[in-house]
């Protein structure tokens, strides 16, 4: 069993990591060329790493299930990335985005982690301004900011709505001149389906080619993977569709611990679920609630009509409107963070204030910023007597400017047009803050397998902040790993190739091909969806915005009992070596129905409240989540057990020296 030691440096907080940088291992430039590397993921974890690690001259091997790394699901962030460049001039520093990220992630999250990615943060948006991503910038030509949950500064660096896509084409542009190089091979539609460990070291992957259905050996001096969120866990989420824990569980089975699993983040604005057909959620950037406006209806009595389509959003006047937010939380308001926006809508629509037929959602408002502009570019331009129809159109103008594309998107799937009425908006499942346990050197308990991205655990402890997942994913691709590898890689110069024929190849690969062997030659007559969604179910019933003892209880039974029938029942049409997409899912899916046991079990042993964690047993009489430092300052660390009932914690205990650990206000 691998010893749980998170090598985090001594010294002071903010010397840690320039200490640790000079005095690590580091691989002559000679020989970093006899060094292979195998980095699973190509989004901007995974491309950034790739990118990096080319340049400085190791070989890396990457592998991706999309047709390009450009398609990965980094693609789809839209509000921004965060740094600490303090460019507004409003008072930002490194301390204060660490402070910030520490108490977002409400008092979960290792300090030493947090404090070397806000130190890295401004280093991200150099190389990318280098790279040329067109980030946002001001009349002046100087880049803008815009401001996220949680924070009182605009730290926020964007392109539009589509800032993922541009830092993804950055990255890719920066491993496409790889690739050209030689130094880059890229695996575009393989999907990794295991880990090869030699002599206790990770040393190669399994992958299959999802074209060909070919199933192949990969052999490499170390193994990262950067795979991204499990938030598809709850069949329904914010995630592209093939978003998985495929990797990140299978190394979990080949020894590497899992970390926090349960640690969900449920994304406040989210365009709400229609109905029982849908297999997908789309976000509404939280970048819009620096413009718009939260609330429902005072009187339920509004709230019914609006549902029954009696009354539309615009017929309740203002004073009959609950801008429960800016009630609750007056210092942070619209801008709290997206655990406590969450759950103060959930808290409404539960209480019979919902808008929509369902009952669930509110409205997200943008009339006032749309005035607002107007008169703001009505006072500029000098039309002084603007009518109040010439001042909308202008201000519709600037909102079109920062968020054309997310209103359009709305527009498209709402079918009703956000210039005019309200979006509605509820709480969805978006980010996984749990994942593969690693170091500080980002390694996980299995010598040589590293992990980054948003399928680690480092970061953001129980919740995360808007725009900082951009910020983690990047900071661990382009600036962390590059050097922390190096000090692993140092020791294996002299080992040579390694051989892709030997036995625990063989017996790897001939694992990965019963597993799917089975699949196929069951019998079963259920649909793999089928499945899928009844674990979602019981995960966003039992598991998702608030848990308690009792129904974590039944998740746990329910989910192994759907796992059995999965296994006997479940029919896979097609063969192993075709294209097979119900093949593909079908191995997901039986992954999903493995860590949503683990998730529950986790949900369940950290009796208290903490960030997206909220046990309905532990909170305040407002309603506020209530921690638990004295007993639950850990994170709580998972070895594997075929039997998952038995899975053993290991707790890496919390220690904060540079931060007062405080209960969360944001009032
Ligand atoms: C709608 C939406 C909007 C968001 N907006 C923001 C935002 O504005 N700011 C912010 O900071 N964060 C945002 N996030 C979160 C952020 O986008 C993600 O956390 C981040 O992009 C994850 O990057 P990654 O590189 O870790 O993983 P991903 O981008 O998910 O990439 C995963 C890679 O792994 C590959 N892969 C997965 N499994 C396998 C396998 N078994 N074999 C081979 N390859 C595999 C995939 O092909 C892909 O290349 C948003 C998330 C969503 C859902």
């Amino acid at each position: 069993m691998a010893i749980l030691n998170s090598k985090i440096p001594e010294g002071p907080i903010s010397e840690k990591w320039t200490n640790h940088k000079s005095k690590i291992n580091l691989v002559n430039p000679a020989n970093k060329r006899h060094l292979d590397i195998i980095i699973v993921g190509t989004g901007l974890a995974g491309g950034s790493a790739a990118a990096s690690l080319a340049e400085l001259g190791y070989n890396v091997k990457t592998f991706c299930y999309q047709d390009s790394p450009r398609r990965a699901h980094s693609i789809a962030a839209q509000g921004g990335i965060n740094a600490a460049k303090n460019y507004q001039g409003d008072g930002d520093s490194i301390y204060r985005l660490f402070y910030d990220t520490v108490k977002g992630g409400d008092y979960r999250s290792r300090e030493a982690n947090v404090y070397r990615l806000a130190e890295v943060s401004a280093n991200i948006i150099d190389q990318c301004v280098a790279q040329g991503v067109p980030f946002a910038r001001d009349y002046g030509g100087l880049l803008d900011n815009r401001s996220f949950g949680g924070v009182q500064v605009s730290r926020t660096f964007y392109a539009k709505g589509q800032t993922g896509q541009q830092l993804l084409l950055g990255a890719y542009s920066a491993m496409n001149r790889q690739i050209h190089r030689g130094k880059i091979r890229s695996f575009t539609r393989h999907e990794m389906l295991d880990l090869v460990i030699v002599d206790g070291k990770a040393r190669g992957i399994i992958a299959r080619n999802m074209v060909t259905g070919e199933i192949a050996r990969h052999s490499a001096h170390a193994v990262v993977i950067a795979t991204g969120g499990y938030g598809n866990v709850f069949f329904l989420s914010t995630n592209a569709m093939g978003c998985n824990v495929t990797a990140g569980w299978k190394i979990h089975k080949k020894g590497a611990f899992f970390a926090n699993p349960c640690f969900t983040q449920i994304h406040p604005t989210c365009i709400p679920v229609s109905g029982d057909n849908q297999s997908k959620l789309t976000l509404m950037s939280e970048s819009l609630r620096n413009d718009g406006r939260i609330w429902v209806p005072k009187k339920k009595e509004d709230a019914k009509a609006i549902r029954e389509g009696q009354l539309k959003p615009t017929d309740i006047s203002e004073a009959d409107r609950d801008y429960f937010l800016e009630r609750r939380y007056p210092s942070f308001g619209n801008l709290v963070p997206r655990d406590v926006a969450s759950r103060a809508a959930k808290e409404r629509c539960d209480e019979g204030y919902g808008v929509n037929i369902t009952g669930e959602a509110v409205f997200l408002d943008f009339d006032s910023a749309i005035m607002r502009y107007g008169k703001e570019k009505a006072n500029i331009s000098g039309s002084t007597n603007s009518s109040d129809n010439e001042i909308r159109a202008l201000g519709e103008g600037v909102i079109e400017q920062k968020y054309g594309n997310l209103f359009q998107m709305y527009e498209k799937i709402a079918d009703e047009n956000p210039y005019k009425t309200p979006m509605k908006i509820y709480p969805a499942v978006h980010y996984t803050m749990g994942g593969v346990w690693v170091d500080y050197n980002l390694m996980t308990t299995i010598p040589g397998c590293y992990c980054i991205g948003e399928a680690n655990f480092s970061d953001h402890g129980a919740n995360r902040l808007g725009a900082s997942a951009l910020m983690q994913g990047l900071a661990d691709g382009y600036f962390i790993l590059p050097y922390t590898i190096g000090d692993y890689l140092s020791g294996d110069i002299l080992v040579g190739k390694i051989p892709n024929d030997t036995r625990e190849f063989i017996a790897a690969e001939e694992s990965v091909k019963n597993r799917l062997e089975q699949f196929i030659s069951n019998n079963g007559s259920k649909s793999v969806d089928s499945y899928h969604k009844k674990l979602g179910k019981i995960m966003w019933g039992k598991c998702g915005m608030a848990r308690n003892k009792k129904g974590l209880e039944e998740a746990q039974k329910e989910i192994r009992a759907l796992r059995e029938d999965f296994h006997k029942n479940v029919k896979v049409p097609g063969d192993l070596y075709s294209k097979n997409g119900e093949l593909e899912k079908a191995s997901r899916v039986s992954d999903f129905l493995e860590l949503g046991e683990l998730f529950a079990k986790d949900a369940l042993e950290r009796e208290e409240s903490c960030g997206g964690h909220f046990r309905e047993e532990y909170q305040s009489e407002e309603g506020e989540a209530v921690r638990d430092d004295k007993n639950f300052s850990f994170t709580a660390v998972w070895e594997y057990k075929p039997d998952i009932s038995k899975s053993k914690l290991h707790k890496e205990k919390l220690v904060y020296g540079n931060i007062e650990v405080k209960t969360r206000s944001y009032k």
